[in-house]
């Protein structure tokens, strides 16, 4: 296991992503700070998606480098990385990075307690008793205590989006990756689930997110990275946003479709 000091909690460097001839990720730099909330925003295909799934072991790489904590993560395509990459506990290494998706991917047959219990168990190895103390806990904090037994098919999308959220953050990663978690929801239901995401972030935990929704990227982010053609385009804190677009036509004319 590689370890570099880095004041960063998350570190991405020079990462390089192909799928087949088309390069998805041409040197990416990134980092998030503890207690930061970095959002990335951009046009459909440039790449968000993937830089979140390379980030947690779900898409090899093919150059650059990920930290978290100084630690290397994430698969990367050439030999001798990839050997390294067996050495570490992968479903350790998972959980320092909790992921929700789209798709809330929460097990139809168990209730929304046991999808919180479960990473809790096979991966913490917690006892079933604590464990659900603990699930409780984090249903209680998004606001489902009352629906702990009810199966995923008895909850709103908004609601199975809260479980998702609970089970991430349950594992008490690092830092939790946030894809489009609101895309497949109905507008209505979108606002409880970002509500959600500014509280945890209001209690300091560290947060990887992308979205479509740019007033809430304005609103709950520490600063927005604008992706273009798998690059990072443009940096910035949130209210320098409109100023970096008036220099940057990337980001005006992206920015033009949310006005
Ligand atoms: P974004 O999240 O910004 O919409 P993605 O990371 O999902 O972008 O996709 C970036 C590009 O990579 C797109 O052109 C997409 O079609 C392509 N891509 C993503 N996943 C795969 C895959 N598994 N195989 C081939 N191409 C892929």
């Amino acid at each position: 296991m590689e370890t570099m000091a880095s004041e960063h909690l998350l570190d991405i460097r020079q990462l390089a992503k192909s799928f087949g001839k088309h390069q998805v990720l041409k040197a990416v730099d990134l980092h998030v700070s503890k207690g930061e909330v970095v959002t990335v925003i951009g046009p459909s295909g440039s790449g968000k998606t993937t830089l979140l799934r390379c980030v947690n072991f779900l898409e090899t790489y093919d150059g650059g480098s990920i930290r978290i904590d100084g630690t290397e993560v994430g698969y990367r395509n050439d030999g001798p990385q990839r050997r390294r990459r067996g050495e570490v506990d992968l479903a350790r290494m998972r959980a320092e990075t909790g992921m929700v998706f789209q798709s809330f991917n929460l097990f139809p047959h168990l209730t929304a307690a046991e999808n919180v219990m479960l990473g809790l168990r096979r991966v913490r190895k917690k006892p079933k008793r604590e464990a659900r103390e603990i699930a409780l806990h984090w249903l209680g904090r998004v606001g489902l205590g009352h629906k702990a037994d009810s199966l995923p098919g008895e909850l709103s999308g908004g609601q199975q989006q809260r479980v998702g959220i609970a089970r991430a953050v349950a594992m008490e990663p690092k830092i939790l990756l946030l894809d489009e978690i609101t895309s497949a929801l109905d507008p209505e239901l979108v606002g409880e689930v970002l509500d959600v995401v500014r509280q945890l972030a209001g209690d300091g935990m560290t947060m990887l997110m992308v979205t479509h929704e740019i007033a809430f990227a304005r609103d709950a982010s520490h600063r927005i990275v604008f992706m273009a053609d798998g690059m990072v385009s443009a940096v910035v804190p949130p209210d320098q946003l409109q100023a970096a677009a008036a220099e940057n036509d990337r980001l005006r004319s992206f920015l033009s479709r949310f006005s």
